[in-house]
């Protein structure tokens, strides 16, 4: 494990610490970036992905480990941001190994970084991190406690931010809407079945064809192609698969005019935000709407109730609507209204632990 600090722990885009993963004993190979621990511990999933090469896989933890700050200030939640992010082995590995190994990494940093699920890992994952630290999340519920997967509660917050998106932009109810939903992994896959039960039409893209197959089935979703689904004539696109699916380019075929989903860093580049308000799409940002499943990752470390935790995702999409009525009060993107409030946060945050 290689260790660098940034020499500007203050600037929003430089993160604190990045630690290098790489064991040769389990194959774990990747990062850890802690972007801020101004909050508290930084907190924020583990990705286990197939990365093409080494840049892209500490651009994409990068990323995401400062999208966790922003999430987390934004939640109100006295965490910072941080990500792990493992390389998929391309020969065989042991899976309980390669995170038994992280689990020793997590614990060198003594509590500086706290971990749960992301794409890719699961409880059973957490389980073997968990055997040599407990500075993880997203382990086995204990009866009445929050904990467990923490997707059903990023599922709810995204489906109520939606609901206020639908009928502030399109003034319709969402029963009356059709929804595009890009990948039906842990979080669409439950988004969509919310949204069948409310009574909208649905259109599927997956990579997983059995996955695909089964929300057709359940949910009567037309399924469409990965490479046609921004331009499906839906109302509302909900990416729920990977980031950087909105770009210049894509969003010039974009045919829905509310985009709200659970995927993290959902813009390519931070410019795609005003081009999507010219072209007439209200885009609820990505960091307020999927704060749900940290919220229950929170109240597992930290031990909360399932009440508190259930209280704090119903405040998410109230959230959303005020943050749509500042960017229409201020002329601005509703993402320029959420990095505002998540930077001012932050700040608050820095002050106050200064005076004291
Ligand atoms: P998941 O791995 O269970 O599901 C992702 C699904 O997307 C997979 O089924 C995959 O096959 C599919 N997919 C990947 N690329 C695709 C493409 N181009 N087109 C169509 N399908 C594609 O992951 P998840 O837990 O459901 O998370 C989904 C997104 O939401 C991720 O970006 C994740 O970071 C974000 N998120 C998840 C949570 C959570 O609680 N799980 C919380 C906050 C944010």
């Amino acid at each position: 494990m290689t260790t660098q600090k940034s020499s500007d722990p203050a600037s929003y885009d430089l993160p604190k610490k990045i630690v290098n993963l790489n064991d040769i004993d389990s194959g774990l190979s990747g990062t850890i970036v802690i972007h801020s621990t101004r909050q508290g511990p930084a907190t924020g999933g583990c990705r286990f992905w197939n990365y093409p090469d080494t840049q892209s896989l500490h651009q994409d933890a990068m990323r995401l480990a400062k999208g966790m700050s922003f999430k987390n200030a934004m939640a109100g939640l006295p965490l910072g941001g941080g990500k792990a992010v493992i390389n998929i082995p391309q020969v065989n590995f042991d899976r309980a190994k390669i995170f038994r190994a992280l689990g020793r990494a997590i614990q060198a940093l003594n509590g500086e970084y706290v971990t749960a699920e992301d794409v890719g890992t699961d409880i059973a994952d957490m389980t073997n991190v968990a055997q040599y630290t407990r500075f993880v999340a997203g382990l086995r519920a204990s009866s009445g406690r929050p904990g467990g997967d923490p997707s059903p509660f990023t599922a709810r917050g995204v489906f109520e931010c939606m609901r206020v998106a639908v009928e502030g932009r399109l003034d319709r109810p969402l029963s009356d809407v059709t929804v595009a939903v890009q990948g039906a992994g842990n979080v669409g896959f439950q988004l969509c079945a919310m949204l069948h039960e409310e009574g909208a039409k649905l259109i599927v893209a997956e990579h997983n064809s059995a996955k695909a197959a089964a929300v057709a089935a359940r949910f009567g979703a037309e399924v469409a192609s990965c490479n046609s689904i921004i331009e499906a004539k839906a109302d509302v696109f909900a990416p729920c698969a990977l980031g950087g699916v909105l770009s210049s380019r894509s969003v010039a075929k974009l045919q829905a005019k509310v985009v709200c989903g659970a995927a993290n860093n959902q813009l390519a580049v931070p410019e795609v935000a005003e081009q999507l308000a010219d072209h007439g799409v209200l885009y609820a940002p990505d960091y307020v709407v999927n704060a749900g499943g940290i919220i229950n990752v929170a109240g597992e470390y930290l031990g909360w109730t399932i009440r508190n935790v259930e209280d704090r995702v119903n405040a998410i999409a109230p959230r959303l609507k005020n943050l749509f009525a500042v960017a229409d009060q201020n002329g601005s993107t509703v993402q320029a209204a959420a990095d505002n409030r998540a930077q001012a946060l932050m700040m608050a945050t820095a002050l106050d632990s200064r005076a004291a």
